[in-house]
């Protein structure tokens, strides 16, 4: 198995199949599961071996072969899968820190991260120190001896920074820090965290792994030390674990994910090439440009710019009105998705963001966010197109 290639594990990996041979993966809509005997309870809440559950919470077959899957695409030893991205990130900090610990974030975070980061650690006695994601001396000089993990979106969300993760992990590995990635928008098709040094990562499931706007869902990869030991006793007693009818849903997201994410990344490649020369806007923001200012690190880290571009309409007014001339590409605040989806950061997702921090972070009053999604790419650049030179 561990030399098949990611298309062939996104497929085949982790599958359990019943005496009955399906071929689709089942569903285990269970929440329990029956023991032969009480001295067979009693061995299974000892020691469970890899087939063996207890109840949906601790685990489950369907849920179970999820993780196998993503975890044989990532490359790590072992995956849990939780309700929500967020059930994922805040689980993989929470269970990691304690009171006196101190964490050093990337000030660029989607608003949830922050929120956990700024407002819940802290409350608990952990101290955060906030730097800026692409600038290595201040992540150099932020590391501190009691520094315990260290956390940041590799691609920020939605000013499309880039984090040189190898770079971050030597720091961060140097005192002694856990790397914790959240990679949604680098993807587990294009992603090298493991190999680049990240020691925990992170999915949003919500995202490209359904890739179809039906469910909420989190992953979180790493050892297994760390994730049976470390992470699984905190997410299993605290109530963050993924639905069995969501893991299948995810199973299926899972096979044709990779057709998905690189037709949605070359699309998204045509499209910001597309809209670069435009005279009305201020600017086009997408790091498979080669003007990007982290167009290299991109390059070596994951070899694409994503299935996520930003552009700068200058106003509040003149996104107003891009977005509202749009037919196919609705305005949502999902990303990944089959859909084209366009996103206001600055009145949506970063609205809770006082205005200093959000003109600091890049989201600008004129910032549109364009997850792009599987229509005709030259329907996506019409559209964009008519909307951009009606202003
Ligand atoms: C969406 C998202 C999350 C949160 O995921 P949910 O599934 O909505 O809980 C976390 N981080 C990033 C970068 C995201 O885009």
């Amino acid at each position: 198995m561990k030399t098949w290639n990611k298309r062939t594990k996104a497929v085949h990996s982790g599958i359990r199949r019943s005496q009955y041979g399906e071929v689709s993966e089942a569903i285990y809509m269970t929440q329990g599961f029956v023991y032969n005997s009480a001295e067979d309870a009693e061995a299974r809440f000892i020691e469970s071996g890899p087939d063996e559950f207890i109840y949906a919470r601790y685990g489950n077959p369907t849920v179970a072969m999820f993780e196998d899957r993503i975890a044989a695409l990532e490359g790590t030893e072992d995956a849990f899968a939780c309700a929500s991205g967020m059930a994922a990130v805040n689980g993989a900090l929470t269970s990691l820190l304690k009171a006196g610990d101190h964490v050093v974030s990337a000030r660029a975070l989607f608003g949830s991260c922050l929120y956990v980061l700024e407002e819940v650690l802290t409350r608990f006695g952990v101290e955060v120190t906030f730097v800026d994601g692409a600038n290595l001396d201040e992540w150099q000089a932020a590391m501190r001896p009691d520094t315990k993990a260290v956390f940041f979106e590799s691609v920020a969300n939605p000013t499309l920074q880039v984090v040189d993760i190898t770079s971050v992990s030597k720091l961060a590995h140097a005192v002694g820090a856990l790397v914790v990635v959240d990679n949604v928008f680098a993807t587990p098709v294009f992603s090298n965290a493991a190999e680049n040094g990240a020691d925990v990562i992170v999915y949003s499931a919500t995202k490209h792994i359904d890739g179809q706007g039906r469910a909420l869902g989190g992953v979180v990869l790493g050892t297994k030390e760390f994730i049976r030991g470390t992470l699984e006793p905190y997410m299993k007693h605290t109530g963050g674990s993924m639905s069995p009818f969501t893991a299948w849903l995810l199973l299926k997201g899972l096979e044709t994910m990779d057709l998905r994410v690189r037709a949605q990344a070359d699309s998204a490649l045509e499209i910001a090439t597309a809209l670069q020369g435009s005279n009305k806007l201020e600017q086009v923001i997408y790091p498979g440009l080669t003007n990007h200012p982290h167009y290299d690190l991109a390059m070596a880290q994951t070899g694409s710019g994503g299935t996520v571009l930003s552009i700068d309409a200058g106003s509040q007014e003149a996104a107003f009105k891009i977005l509202n001339a749009l037919e196919i590409i609705t305005i949502s605040n999902n990303l990944g998705d089959a859909k084209s989806i366009a996103t206001h950061p600055a009145t949506t997702t970063h609205q809770r963001l006082p205005d200093d921090q959000k003109i600091a972070l890049g989201i600008t009053p004129g910032l549109i966010r364009i997850s792009v999604g599987l229509e005709d790419v030259s329907d996506l650049i019409n559209e964009l197109n008519g909307a951009i030179t009606a202003l």
